[in-house]
């Protein structure tokens, strides 16, 4: 039984420390959202980067999944104790190989300039009060980005559904984050995407191999992630949306944001440690 909340109960997630030795210590890969799942309230702690670094120098491979921009993507595969990082919900995946930025991208990404994007972008002014385009989208190359709750007056998940079902009935993809309505032509996803890289970058394989690697979430757009890969959990940040939620991940943390992730590293680096006594022994 989950001991952290009723929540968990209703949803079938079960508390991150239920996770088994056997689980966790098959783990080389974690795959982590960005917003409100590595940050807390906008920002990365220095828990959750210690976190990151942590990770990365027990050999763990972490790997962001993120709807921000291939600007912010460049920054992050270049600067960040990350073996790669996958963007805009899935148009591409950047990472950082011999000092070189590297760079794939799925086939059926589209440009952001397309007209029914337009079209989208005029219906949503006209209907929304209050929207506005996020400040990064002049650093994003396959999607638009409505902020509806990264910056003040934030708006309600209400009018961010809106928004979706405007971009959805136009025939475009729609996604909603903590923060963003990420809107895009094209049939792609961050699971397609996540797979591909892997595959290329790490002979990773699909199905086999899945159990290697944990995926971390807070938010619906999170959701064909939480539903592909057997090992996902979120942070406690999820509750706000469970409404909205038709697939929870198998497990969560007691904290929000950067903390919750700080227990999830932990518990991956205890069984990491764990291992490496019994080969010792
Ligand atoms: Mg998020």
């Amino acid at each position: 039984m989950t001991r952290n909340s009723g929540y968990g109960i209703l949803s079938g997630m079960k508390s991150i420390t239920e996770m088994t030795s056997d689980e966790a210590s098959g783990i080389r890969f974690v795959l982590t959202d960005i917003d409100d799942t590595l940050t807390t309230q906008g920002k990365l702690s220095s828990q959750a980067y210690q976190a990151l670094w942590q990770l990365r120098d027990a050999g763990i491979k972490v790997i962001p999944i993120t709807g921000r921009s291939a600007g912010w993507c460049d920054l992050i595969a270049r600067e960040w104790p990350v073996e790669g990082v996958i963007g805009e919900n899935g148009a591409f995946a950047f990472w950082e190989e011999a000092g070189m930025l590297k760079s794939i991208f799925h086939p059926q990404a589209i440009k952001n300039d397309h007209p029914i994007l337009e079209q989208i972008k005029a219906e949503v002014f006209k209907t929304i009060p209050g929207i506005r385009l996020a400040k990064d989208q002049f650093a994003r190359l396959f999607d638009i980005a409505f902020d509806f709750a990264e910056e003040e007056p934030r708006l309600s998940l209400e009018a961010a559904e809106h928004i979706r079902s405007i971009a959805v009935n136009a025939g475009a993809q729609a996604k909603i984050s903590s923060i963003h309505v990420n809107i895009w032509i094209g049939h792609y996803d961050k699971v397609s995407m996540t797979e591909q890289f892997l595959s290329a970058r790490f002979a990773w394989k699909a199905h086999t191999d899945n159990r290697q690697l944990i995926f971390v979430g807070d938010s619906p757009n999170d959701e064909p992630l939480f539903a592909h890969f057997p090992l996902t959990a979120a942070v406690a940040t999820i509750h706000r949306y469970r409404s909205y939620l038709q697939q929870y991940p198998a497990f969560v943390t007691t904290k929000e944001g950067g903390a919750g992730f700080a227990e999830i590293a932990r518990i991956v680096l205890e069984s990491v440690r764990s291992v490496e006594i019994k080969e010792v022994v």
